[in-house]
């Protein structure tokens, strides 16, 4: 199964990306993810990327598609993969539309994740993430037992440098210019699947687990 989570920043990808993961076992490739851990590593990855993202601005493209290329060609993906945060723009959904012909694969669904931008805004601003597993809270919808701490692993929480009011607006905006047209793009495909991302994380899942079954 290979999929794609599409919607804006805080629609909930990564975490719908990490229980389709659990479900299927196949890997969650978020490039978020991997650019904030070349940030953390400050490898010439993450000292190219990290100005691009404290802005809330995209990445350019050849960076981030070389990245993907390289990572859709691992063992681990023979089964499938999902991708989350990628594609991000219309360049990017040509060039991975190309390397999966070349590899002689396509994309199974592409699930878009609607919510509006006022929910973004709360959901994002009052997010922190652990800094050791990934495991995520909000200080409203989800607080941890010990403020600061992951219930998980016990692992220090942190907020993303680009979750405050001003970044989120940036990436909105950046989102509705270069990345909503995707709709559009896997539309006229035939594979995009929308969903109503509000409720509960669960029922968002069971929602998710409709449209790829
Ligand atoms: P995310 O964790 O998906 O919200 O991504 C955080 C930041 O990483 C974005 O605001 C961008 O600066 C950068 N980024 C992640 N994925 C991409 C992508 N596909 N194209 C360009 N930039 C990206």
């Amino acid at each position: 199964m290979r999929l794609i989570l599409l919607g804006p920043p805080g629609a909930g990808k990564g975490t719908q990306a990490k229980m389709l993961k659990e479900k299927f076992n196949i890997p969650q490739i978020s490039t978020g993810d991997i650019l904030r851990q070349s940030v953390k590593d400050n490898n010439d990855l993450g000292i190219k990327a990290s100005s691009f993202m404290n802005l809330g601005q995209l990445v350019p493209d050849d960076v981030v598609i070389g990245l993907i290329k390289k990572r859709i060609k691992q063992v681990d993906c023979k089964t499938g993969f999902i991708l989350d945060g990628f594609p991000r723009t219309i360049v990017q959904a040509e060039k991975l539309s190309e390397t999966m012909t070349e590899m002689g694969l396509k994309i199974d669904k592409v699930l878009d994740l609607e919510v509006n931008a006022k929910e973004v805004i709360s959901r994002l601003a009052g997010r922190s993430t652990c800094s050791d597993c990934g495991g995520m809270y909000h200080e409203v919808t989800c607080p941890p037992k010990v403020s600061g701490f992951c219930d998980s692993c016990g692992g220090v929480l942190a907020q993303r440098q680009d979750d405050n009011v001003e970044t989120i607006l940036k990436r909105l905006e950046v989102y509705q210019e270069s990345t909503a047209p995707l709709k559009q793009f896997y539309e006229k495909q035939g594979n995009l699947k929308a969903v109503t991302a509000r409720g509960s994380v669960e029922e968002i899942f069971s929602r998710v687990l409709e449209m790829v079954k």
